[in-house]
């Protein structure tokens, strides 16, 4: 671990968010082939603002320490600044640039986050097309 930052020790000595929400608004996953990690975002949007973000991560320690980072950073944004959210603010809030070799553990957690963004968008297009269509029936009668 001594090839870690502080920041990123902080991080798995006490990572932020680790979990599951339970009903959450979108849920996305991702793999890793590589290194065999595996993450998932669970979100809950209120009113286009993320009020929560939680994360569960199968893997090595960066993979982790990126996903406590990265659910801290977009916990109580609006979905439009946290959809924006990079790898280069990632590794920022980690003190800098990962290990050599580690550098999948942001696009991986990134990855489940925008997924599970798009579940949530998947869905909330989806439930305003059927009211939409709904409307043109009633209103073509
Ligand atoms: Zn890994």
């Amino acid at each position: 671990m001594s090839n870690y930052k502080p920041q990123v020790v902080e991080h798995l000595v006490r990572p932020y968010n680790v979990g599951e929400i339970g009903s959450p608004s979108g849920i996305g996953e991702s793999g890793e082939a590589t290194c065999g990690d595996v993450a998932r975002f669970t979100v809950r949007i209120s009113k286009a603002y993320v009020e929560d973000a939680r994360y569960k991560v199968y893997g090595c320690a960066a993979s982790i320490a990126a996903g406590s980072a990265l659910s801290k950073m977009v916990r109580g944004r609006s979905l439009i600044e946290a959809a924006k959210v990079s790898k280069l603010d990632i590794e920022n809030a980690l003190g800098g640039p990962l290990p050599v070799g580690k550098e999948h553990a942001l696009v991986l957690v990134l990855d489940a986050l925008h997924k599970a963004f798009e579940d949530y968008w998947n869905k909330e297009a989806g439930a305003r097309l059927v009211e939409g269509y709904r409307g043109y029936e009633v209103s073509g009668e």
